[in-house]
């Protein structure tokens, strides 16, 4: 019988009761450090004191009106986005897949109203992911995401991550954009150089296209930059934002510069709860926090940490790890052949660490923006722990 949930997730058998900062405590009684932060979404932490504040103080005043009317908050969201962006403007929904839709759309309508309508066609990455609406998933093009949802979606052409020559060779007289992570999260935690978006963001200029990042889960802080683009100077004309913008509030942005919007007037697209009073509260409240002076610093500061943890055990246990990868809080640690990464993560999380899995066989650490050092040396000795004892198959089988 079909469970009353439709049952589209692999559930790990463990529900929360509550958490704390860094901390998870489970319906079992059990303690978890949680370095996986709800994907990227719990980007300080759990319970916050300065979300909890804003949340609850929003909740007692005004939670949703429409956007037929304005919404103060809204715009004083939009401003801070724009003043440290690339971006004059800002759109807000609910979720990361709309933020990229919001932003495709931009693609096509900018080329309708600049007179080519006929470039429509945008370029993506292999092994992308850019959420789970119809079209998002026809935009990652992963045989994995679109299996039995067909007929296709048109309109996305797809080359390897990080290879300019063939994003290049695959530009026809249709192709009106290019969609591409910063930092690819599904897809195994793999960061694209500062020179490969140097050189999207010249072909860009070159072929009259747009250019669009999907900083969904690398944005808002996670490399220790507000968004991971600002690394490279190459800034695009449309990203999209999710995961950390509202910290555990559902919300979705997708921004842009003016010449990219400039067909989106009134009644070009929408959104009932997008950028409501409540949900725009607890963003404030998260940009308070990652804007205070030193914040960013200190996420640099422990990443440096996090990553030299994660060297350290490809060291010690060669057979089981065998590679570092990401940028700042959002790392990768890649699992050696036969080690899957799945039980790896399974395993810690029995040891009381909660990881997240990704391609390429890498169990994905994206924790709260906040971990001190002396979270990073917890979680370091419970993976050095489950490492130690890891069954040797090779051992095993003689
Ligand atoms: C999570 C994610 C999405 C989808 O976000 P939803 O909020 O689940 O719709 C899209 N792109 C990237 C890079 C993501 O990490």
């Amino acid at each position: 019988m079909i469970p009353a949930v439709m049952p589209t997730y692999n559930r790990a058998d463990l529900a929360f009761e509550r958490g704390e900062g860094v901390y998870l405590y489970g319906e079992n009684g059990k303690r978890y450090l949680d370095f996986m932060a709800g994907i990227a979404v719990d980007a300080l932490g759990h319970a916050h004191p300065h979300l909890v504040e804003v949340l609850t103080t929003q909740a007692q005043k005004l939670w949703h009106v429409s956007n037929i009317y304005r919404i103060p908050d809204q715009e004083r969201l939009a401003e801070r986005l724009v003043a440290d962006s690339f971006a004059d403007t800002v759109f807000f929904g609910n979720s990361g897949a709309e933020a990229v839709e919001c932003g495709i759309k931009i693609i096509r309508k900018y080329h309708d109203a600049t007179g080519n309508p006929g470039k429509y066609r945008i370029i993506c990455a292999t092994n992308s992911f850019h959420g789970r609406t119809l079209t998002t998933i026809f935009a990652a093009g992963q045989d994995k995401l679109v299996d039995g949802f067909g007929p296709p979606v048109p309109g996305f052409d797809h080359v390897p991550f990080g290879n300019l020559n063939e994003l290049r060779a695959a530009i026809t007289p249709e192709t009106g954009g290019i969609l591409i992570e910063p930092v690819q999260g599904e897809g195994g935690i793999v960061p694209a150089s500062d020179e490969y978006l140097q050189g999207l963001r010249a072909v860009a200029e070159e072929f009259g296209l747009l250019l669009m990042y999907d900083e969904i889960q690398c944005g808002m802080g996670r490399t220790g930059k507000l968004f991971a683009y600002q690394w490279s100077g190459a800034a695009p004309d449309i990203m999209a934002v999710a995961k950390g913008i509202g910290g555990g509030f559902p919300v979705g942005a997708c921004l842009a510069n003016e010449k990219a919007a400039v067909g989106m007037v009134a009644g070009s697209h929408g959104s009932t709860y997008g950028g409501n009073p409540l949900a725009m509260a607890v963003a404030n409240g998260v940009l308070d926090v990652m804007l205070e002076k030193g914040f960013l610093a200190r996420v640099n500061k422990i990443a440096h940490v996090l990553h030299e943890a994660l060297e350290k055990l490809v060291g010690e246990f060669p057979k089981i790890f065998v590679e570092v990868r990401g940028r700042g809080l959002m790392a990768g640690l890649r699992c050696a052949e036969g080690v899957v990464n799945a039980d790896m993560v399974a395993t810690l999380r029995t040891a009381g660490l909660l990881t997240a899995g990704a391609g390429a066989n890498v169990v994905r650490f994206v924790p709260p923006l906040i971990i001190t050092e002396e979270h990073v040396a917890e979680a370091a000795g419970i993976i050095e722990g489950v490492a130690a004892s890891w069954p040797d198959k090779t051992k095993a089988s003689g």
